[in-house]
Parts: C-alpha cells; sequence; structure tokens
C-alpha cells in the first residue's frame, strides 16, 4: 500500500515514509491509495476482539510492507492499554469515553501509535528524529506523553507562555528526559511560526531529522478509527448509529468517514462545532472559507481552517453532494456550550467536557427517533474544571487524576519569542 500526495504533485510513498515525512513536499496531506474492505467475518468475530487486535486488523493493510505483523501488534498492544468504554445516558444517546488514557483526552490514542511507528522506525535510521510541535494545550501532553522515554526520538514543544492550564502546562513540562518545553514568550501563532521555518531552515535540515506529531501524519489519523469499531462492538451491533464528533482539525470525524468506507455500518456523521463553523456553513452552501480563529471554551476545536479537509475532499470524491448525504452540520457558541453542559448534567447525572457538550447536544436536536447516536467525548471534564463549575453554577469536586500532575515539578525552558533563539537552542 503506498500513499499519495492530496495535491498530486509529489511521489507516493511508503507507510514509513509517509510517517517519516508527515507531510509531502508540494505540502499536500498524504492519503491510502486505496480503502481496504474489512473481511465480513470480521463483524462475525468482532464482539470476541480486544482493542488492539481491532487495531491491529484496521492498520495491518497499510503497514503490512513496513511493519512485520508480531511487530505491528507489539505496537498496538502497547499504544491501545486503556479501554474506551461508551456509556449509556438515555434511552437511544451513548458517551464514547475517549479520555481513559494517560493524558485524559483522545489524542492519546493516536499520539501512542505514531509515537511507537517511529520508535519502530528509528531502530533502522542511523540517526536520531527531532519532532518539533507546537501547542495551544492538549496536543503536546499528549505526544509528551506518548513519545516519553522511545529511544531515538527527542521531542521539542513549544507552547504560548500564560496562554496553556496549569494541568496542562504540568503535562508539558514536567517528563524531563527526551521531552523538552519550550515556553515561548508569545503567542500560539508565534509558536507555530517557529516550527514552520525551523521545517524549512537547511542548516537545521542538514543537522537534524525533523518530523512533526501533528494530526496531518498518517500514524496519529489512521488509527482513530479503531474506536469506532469498538463503539460499534460495544452497542452490540444496535443500527441505525449515528456518530456526533466534536471537530476542530477534523482528523477525528474523517477517520470515522474512513471506518465507514472499510465497511463498518454507520448511518450518519454530525459534525459538531464551537463558534468556529468552517464546515457546518460549508455543508450549508458548500462554499470553503477559512477564517480566523475564534477563542471559545471548547478551545480545542478553535481551529479555523481545518488542516484534514483534504482529506474530507478525497473521502467523498470532491463531491459536495455526497458530504452532505453522510454528515449534518451542528454549531454552539460560548454560552449554549455553557447550557448544555448544564442540561446534560441535569437529564442524564453525567458530566460532560465542553467538547463532548457540544456533540451531545446535536444528537439531543437531531436524532431521530429509530436511530442510535454515540456522541465522542474527547477530554475529560476534570481537565476544564471551571468551565464545568461556571456551567453548573455550584463547585464540583475536584478529580482525583489532576493531583497527580500537579504535584509534579516543571522544567520548562523559557525562550523569547525569536527565530535565532530557538534555532540555537535546536542546534547547539
Ligand atoms: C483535538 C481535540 C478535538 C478536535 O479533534 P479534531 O480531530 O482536531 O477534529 C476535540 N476535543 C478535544 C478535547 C481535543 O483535544
Amino acid at each position: 500500500m503506498k500513499f499519495f500526495s492530496t495535491n498530486r504533485r509529489s511521489e507516493p510513498v511508503s507507510f514509513k515514509d509517509a510517517v517519516i515525512n508527515s507531510l509531502p513536499p508540494d505540502r499536500g496531506l498524504y492519503f491510502p491509495e486505496y480503502i481496504p474492505k474489512l473481511p465480513s467475518d470480521f463483524f462475525t468475530i468482532l464482539k470476541s476482539t480486544s482493542i488492539p487486535e481491532i487495531g491491529f486488523q484496521v492498520l495491518a493493510k497499510f503497514t503490512e510492507k513496513d511493519i512485520p505483523g508480531s511487530a505491528l501488534l507489539e505496537i498496538t498492544t502497547d499504544a491501545f492499554n486503556f479501554p474506551v468504554p461508551i456509556v449509556q445516558l438515555n434511552s437511544n444517546i451513548y458517551s464514547l469515553e475517549l479520555f481513559h488514557g494517560p493524558t485524559y483526552a483522545f489524542k492519546d490514542i493516536g499520539a501512542r501509535f505514531l509515537a511507537r511507528c517511529l520508535g519502530y522506525f528509528t531502530q533502522y535510521l542511523n540517526r536520531e528524529i527531532t519532532i518539533l510541535v507546537a501547542t495551544s494545550g492538549d496536543t503536546g501532553g499528549a505526544v509528551a506523553s506518548a513519545f516519553h522515554n522511545v529511544a531515538g526520538i527527542n521531542v521539542v514543544i513549544l507552547y504560548p507562555s500564560g496562554k496553556v492550564s496549569n494541568l496542562q502546562e504540568k503535562q508539558l513540562t514536567t517528563l524531563g528526559g527526551n521531552i523538552h518545553a519550550l515556553e515561548v514568550h508569545g503567542t500560539f501563532d508565534d509558536c507555530q511560526a517557529l516550527v514552520k521555518q525551523a521545517f524549512l531552515d537547511n542548516e537545521i535540515n542538514q543537522k537534524l531529522n525533523l518530523s512533526s506529531a501533528n494530526s496531518i501524519n498518517i500514524a496519529r489519523w489512521l488509527p482513530q478509527s479503531l474506536y469506532y469499531f469498538e463503539a460499534f462492538k460495544q452497542l452490540r451491533e444496535k443500527q441505525p448509529v449515528v456518530f456526533s464528533v466534536p471537530s476542530g482539525n477534523y482528523g477525528n470525524l474523517t477517520a470515522g468517514v474512513f471506518a465507514q468506507k472499510m465497511g463498518l455500518p454507520i448511518q450518519r456523521f454530525i459534525a459538531a462545532s464551537n463558534s468556529n463553523d468552517v464546515i457546518p456553513r460549508y455543508l450549508k452552501d458548500g462554499k470553503y472559507k477559512p477564517y480566523p480563529t475564534i477563542a471559545t471554551i471548547a478551545n480545542a476545536m478553535d481551529v479555523g481552517d481545518p488542516s484534514n479537509y483534504p482529506r474530507f475532499l478525497e473521502l467523498f470524491e470532491n463531491n459536495v453532494d455526497s458530504i452532505r448525504n453522510s454528515i449534518e452540520g451542528f454549531t454552539l457558541d460560548d454560552g449554549e456550550t455553557l447550557g448544555a453542559i448544564k442540561s446534560c448534567f441535569i437529564a442524564n447525572n453525567y458530566i460532560t467536557d465542553p467538547h463532548g457538550a457540544i456533540a451531545y447536544q446535536a444528537l439531543q436536536n437531531n436524532l431521530r427517533e429509530n436511530e442510535t447516536g454515540i456522541f465522542l467525548e474527547t477530554a475529560h471534564y476534570g481537565k476544564f474544571l471551571s468551565v464545568i463549575e461556571r456551567a453548573l453554577e455550584h463547585s464540583i469536586a475536584k478529580p482525583e487524576f489532576t493531583n497527580k500532575f500537579l504535584q509534579k515539578s516543571s522544567t520548562n525552558i523559557p525562550i523569547n519569542n525569536n527565530y535565532e533563539d530557538f534555532k540555537a537552542f535546536l542546534i547547539d
């Protein structure tokens, strides 16, 4: 299986090269040359299949030339080592809890698979890989945790000083070892600009083997299909099923569509967004109009130009009408999101995080009588405690896990928003 670029001006490459390069030279996104159908007996045996085995079945077709089966099974067993339960809220709505990994957000799933694939490939490279990531919060934590102690890989994370939560900062800055956290005196956009410039810098590229861990990387994107199968398994094939996906860069939702194209019988999807509603508006008028990001309380979805949009087009062969047949848009602003957290709690005695709350409300408003709805609960509410308390209008007990992070001491490196300083840090 080869991976082509959605811009079609770069050569198709192997899984290994797609993972190591992250982006094709023509700046498209990598996409598999075909979508393999799962064998029909897959669904018969699904009920007795564990998450690592589902991961193995779903991913083997893509990795087969580059990672032998036994090594892939080791990777999926190690990467997907936590449960992904569905929790029933009422007669037809379920929460798919994707937050039982080490950083309490769904990005653990993709980041852990990517880290282990890269770790596998570096055994056969004669140089180390340096991962650069700019983060506005959750991505950096998942990447730091996933790559911690992976041999042959150094990780440099840039985050904007004072703009990530205390808990998020602890997740980035307390691991040490091969994880280096740079606290940049600037904004998230400044952090991204520094990373972009480094990727284009010849001198750095001669000295370092740079790679990216953003969701554009195929090894972060593909494994996200597996929990759609896992949810279907736990539902015991109740149908028709609708997935509501809280979306920012649309890696999560497009991975669900990918699962559907592999053969999973999903009725339809809801693209649930905050005020950054580029895709819901696109679904309405067929025009893709990116615009600057709006800050919201569901901040992991604050994306004005979703990076997986080209994969959307690939999945539906550029046909807006077939996109509209499969996906419905839904948008909540901050006030409505607070309302959704509260009404979900009152109706179901279940606390959602701000991202999951938007997807829950989408089901509550859109689900038809015969349908079963699953919303993806992408983070633990404990990461957003002050928002939850504002929504519920009373204080709530701090979940135990937050203390585990808050007690650790940080080792961050402050730097100015200055490329030369950043470069000196990288190559010295
Ligand atoms: C990243 C993230 C999202 C958005 O996922 P995409 O794949 O970028 O659409 C939603 N919720 C949380 C908590 C996240 O961290």
